[in-house]
């Protein structure tokens, strides 16, 4: 047998072994580094590492795309696709955080900050990040959270929910504080928050300070309490400065603005 049709039976063979163990990019990685390998003198370990390597890599990557789709982000934005220029002090402390430590440390993470300076897109990056690492994800804003704890609720599930809701390494609540919780909701959401505290992580994003909680929350004890837990291990990151989406809209020289402005002087 010549070597040439060695190497074709051993690759149909190989096709046929990595369908079997359903790793088909085995089959395109063996026959694509083969020749490479042979080239550069690699050892027969380093061959079969590098061919491993990439059936693992092909894996991890589509494991990351079916929980950053599960996860119900509103966008796929990324630290890379932010601009720290326009939010300076972010920047250190979300460098930090896409590594994902605070994952594993159970700590929280709270984007403060007006309308229009990042929350939501810093939130939805982590949440992505957190995906690439292994992690299940779970994105909402704070009133979808209420609508979804309070059917549990309703049901007589909420134990149950709370506990499915663990498995989960990130939870994300976007726009607390957009409306009001009405008592029961705010009960609902205290629970939420009990139940995670140093067991997995929590991201809340407000465009309210803490001090204005008690107003979201309606009662001063229930949003104190809250607060205690969620900041007790939290980094909190206060967003500042004009919305992002007007920064070359020309809004200062717009009419009604000017008006304003003038009225002002
Ligand atoms: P918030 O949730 O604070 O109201 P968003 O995160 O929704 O703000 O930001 C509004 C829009 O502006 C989004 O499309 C977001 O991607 C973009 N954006 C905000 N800040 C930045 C930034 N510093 N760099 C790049 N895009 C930004
Ligand atoms: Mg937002």
């Amino acid at each position: 047998m010549s070597p040439k049709t060695v190497t074709t039976e051993t690759l149909k063979q190989i096709t046929h072994l990595a369908a079997a163990l359903k790793a088909p990019r085995v089959t395109e990685a063996a026959a694509r580094l083969a020749e490479h390998a042979r080239d550069a003198g690699w050892t027969h370990e380093d061959y079969l590492a590098a061919v491993l390597e990439r059936e693992v890599a092909a894996r991890n990557a589509s494991g990351a795309q079916l929980r950053i789709r599960a996860a119900g982000m509103p966008a796929v934005k990324t630290i890379e696709d932010f601009n720290f220029d326009h939010q300076p002090a972010a920047r250190t402390p979300l460098q930090a955080l896409a590594s994902g430590a605070y994952l594993t440390e159970h700590r929280n993470v709270v984007l403060l900050g007006p309308p229009g300076t990042g929350k939501t897109h810093l939130a939805a990056a982590l949440g992505i990040a957190a995906c690439r690492q292994g992690h299940r994800v779970l994105f909402a804003t704070a009133t979808d959270w209420i609508a979804r704890l309070s059917e549990a609720h309703e049901r007589g599930r909420l134990a149950g929910e709370l506990t499915r809701l663990r498995r989960y390494g990130l939870i994300i609540v976007d726009e607390v504080g957009y409306l009001p919780f009405a008592q029961d909701a705010a009960n609902l959401f205290f629970q939420l928050v009990s139940s995670r505290y140093e067991h997995a992580s929590l991201i809340l994003t407000s465009n309210l300070a803490f001090s204005s909680w008690a107003g979201v929350f309606g009662d001063q004890v229930v949003a104190a309490a809250m607060i205690d837990r969620i900041v007790h291990h939290a980094d909190v990151i206060a967003l500042k400065g004009a919305s992002y989406r007007l920064r070359d809209r020309g809004v200062d020289t717009l009419p009604s603005i000017k008006a304003e402005q003038e009225s002002l002087d």
